[in-house]
């Protein structure tokens, strides 16, 4: 049923980017048997720990025991979050396929996430680049509030596409632009992909990292999907909550996106009544429902069996 070759790339998000926006802290085996069930879906990709300071981030402790435990499935790529060297250099020795570095679009924003300047941050992924490089990993990034920002408002495509032409300029194989808030309506989409896409060139493979929050994360992702996107970012049932608003939706749903992008004949390689199972799974460790639509209407009978 899975097709060999994705015709977008869904990287699942939810043990990393997920788990991180959660209260509860995961074990580690509690992390491996949700990376486990995830990559057993024909998901490509898994964005599934981060290497910072378990200090700052207490659900991302053990990412080397979480690495050193999951299952790594034929043609499933493994990512880990690094901000720094050090992260980098402990992502290279957990065997990790890919190493994604964070910048923030907005100067306020990632003054207050990155501890510096948008201009420090961009010399730190230059740092990291030639060591990713030299051991044969993929590098990308993640444009941080790339459509609006809790503390500047509405962020500039010109913005962004300045800062992915500095990253591509830097070695980096893949951008994300990321919807952090949940502000970003369709026409934003096109607007940012066209800059973006005329600032890094055709080498670099682009995608968006979409939240949901005011509604909006399904009509971007459709209207991304056509624009030729290589991935999107998701998760599972749509674990992990908006930082900004906390009643609020975050992630849009990988099982969601993969049923609209499979009815629209895009293909993704995914499970999708398995993912379920594994959404469903995944809301049991929580007192309230994963946000997730499909999980909660199900498939239904697209060939009449009558
Ligand atoms: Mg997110």
């Amino acid at each position: 049923m899975a097709s060999s070759k994705p015709q977008i790339q869904i990287c699942e998000v939810g043990p990393r980017d997920g788990l991180q926006s959660e209260e509860r802290i995961w074990s580690v085996d509690e992390r491996v048997g949700l990376i486990d069930r995830l990559s057993a879906t024909g998901v490509p990709r898994l964005e599934a720990v981060s290497f910072v300071n378990p200090k700052r981030v207490p659900q991302m402790a053990d990412a080397e025991e979480v690495m050193a435990k999951i299952k790594r499935p034929a043609g499933v790529s493994f990512a880990g979050l690094a901000l720094n060297v050090r992260g980098a250099e402990r992502a290279i020795a957990a065997g990790v396929d890919e190493v994604r570095y964070v910048v923030v679009a907005s100067e306020t924003f990632n003054q207050r996430n990155q501890g510096a300047s948008i201009a420090e941050t961009l010399a730190g992924f230059a740092e990291i680049s030639d060591k990713v490089s030299a051991a044969g990993l993929k590098l990308s990034a993640t444009i941080g509030a790339a459509f609006g920002c809790p503390f500047e408002g509405k962020v500039a495509a010109t913005k962004v596409a300045n800062i992915a032409g500095q990253l591509a300029a830097g070695g980096c194989a893949e951008i994300g632009m990321a919807d952090t808030i949940g502000a970003g309506v369709p026409t934003q989409v096109t607007e940012i992909y066209s800059l973006v896409h005329d600032a890094v060139g055709a080498e670099v493979g682009l995608g968006f990292h979409l939240h949901n929050t005011r509604n909006t994360g399904f009509a971007n992702a459709a209207i991304a999907a056509g624009e030729g996107v290589l991935f999107l970012d998701s998760s599972v049932g749509g674990l992990g909550g908006c930082p900004f608003a906390p009643k609020a939706t975050g992630n849009i749903a990988t099982e969601d996106l993969a049923f609209m992008l499979r009815n629209m004949g895009i293909e993704t390689g995914i499970d999708i009544d398995a993912y379920i199972d594994v959404a469903i799974w995944v809301e049991g460790f929580f007192d309230t429902p994963l946000p997730g639509q499909l999980m909660k209407a199900g498939l239904f009978p697209e060939t009449a069996s009558s």
